[in-house]
């Protein structure tokens, strides 16, 4: 049976992210998962029963002292060492900013063809993609070299299947070439105990109609009593009523949650393209005629000062 490689996300709270199990189970239609952790000393203690967990066949472990040490360049050598040595039938990396920048590197020197951002992937390597502001669905095959996709964060849901998950260790040098760019200093940032934007499962975000930053604790009382991560269009970063780091579509982050509030948002392409492929999605506008209504499933015609409180309070009434 083919092979195919799963880079391995890591959870800095430990074990692997969510978008790693997404990625082992998008793979396993296109042949045998092997899991890669690369990292550190130490970086694969704690993942493996999750990836056995989620149909690996091998754990294929590369670690080293400097791997953290330079930017994503060791860790795009080592992908390519695995499939010069390995020749995989696919390589599959979670579509995170690090992931897409291993996967652009792996692709220049594998000399392979690259699919980016795909919802779906079907046993003849054909890949669904979402463009041009999700107006068009693209599938595509890649003809050149070693298939590499990155799977959009929540498009596939995790579904487990017993591997074996057999540890093999990779022995990793880093050469002078992927030195050129040190890592001099890690600033912790501070986090919010919500779940990661582009990785929740439930998200709820204000718009400009929110119309101050003391009232987005509206949109995060909401957001908590739902367990939701909180996002923001991109007027309202703009007004300063949210940091620009939750902001949702073109230029902002693109999301697809089970479920999507959208609170005083009125719906513009660019806002849509960062999440309309959001399984359920809910709006609340005071204006009928807002476009968010278009793409709704439920939809609340209020005052967001009204209808976001009552509906706080009901959901913490049935917790
Ligand atoms: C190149 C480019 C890239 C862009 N990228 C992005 C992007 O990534 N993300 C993004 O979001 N936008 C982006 N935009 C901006 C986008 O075009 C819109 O301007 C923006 O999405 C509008 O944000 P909004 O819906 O919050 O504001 P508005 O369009 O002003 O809508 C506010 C809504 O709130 C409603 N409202 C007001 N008060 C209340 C109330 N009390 N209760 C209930 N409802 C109320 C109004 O009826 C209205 O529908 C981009 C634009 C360009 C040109």
């Amino acid at each position: 049976m083919a092979e195919v490689l799963v880079l391995v996300e890591l959870d800095p709270a430990g074990g692997p992210r969510k978008t790693t199990l997404e990625a082992l189970t998008a793979a396993r239609v296109l042949g045998e998962v092997s899991a890669v952790v690369i990292g550190a000393p130490g970086a694969a203690v704690g993942v493996h029963d999750a990836l056995a967990e989620h149909g690996a066949a091998t754990v294929l472990v590369a670690e080293h002292p400097e791997i953290e040490d330079y930017l994503v360049a060791p860790k795009a050598e080592v992908l390519a060492q695995l499939v010069a040595d390995r020749s995989p039938a696919a390589v599959v990396i979670p579509s995170s900013p690090e992931g897409k920048e291993i996967a652009g590197r792996l692709a220049i020197k594998t000399g392979s063809g690259f699919l980016t951002d795909v919802t779906e992937i079907a046993a003849d390597g054909t890949a669904t993609q979402v463009a041009f502001a999700g107006a068009t669905i693209v599938h595509s095959q890649v003809t050149v070299g070693t298939p590499i996709y990155t799977l959009r964060g929540n498009s596939v849901t995790p579904v487990p299947a017993p591997g074996a998950a057999t540890v093999v260790t990779v022995p990793v040098t880093v050469s002078e070439a992927a030195k050129a760019t040190r890592v001099v200093e890690r600033v912790v940032e501070q986090k919010s105990t919500r779940p990661e934007l582009t990785e929740a499962s439930i998200v709820v975000s204000g718009g400009r109609g929110v119309a101050s930053a003391a009232n987005f604790a509206l949109i995060e009382a909401l957001a908590d009593s739902l367990g939701a991560a909180v996002g923001a269009s991109r007027a309202a970063v703009d007004s300063g009523f949210y940091p620009h780091t939750f902001q949702v579509g073109q230029t902002g982050k693109t999301v697809s949650p089970q479920l999507y509030i959208a609170v005083g948002i009125s719906g513009a392409i660019q806002h849509r393209a960062g999440m309309q492929t959001s399984k359920t999605i809910v709006a609340v506008n005071k204006d009928a005629e807002a476009p968010i209504f278009e793409l709704a499933d439920f939809g609340v015609v209020g005052d967001l000062n009204t209808v976001v409180p009552a509906a706080t309070e009901q959901i913490a009434a049935r917790r």
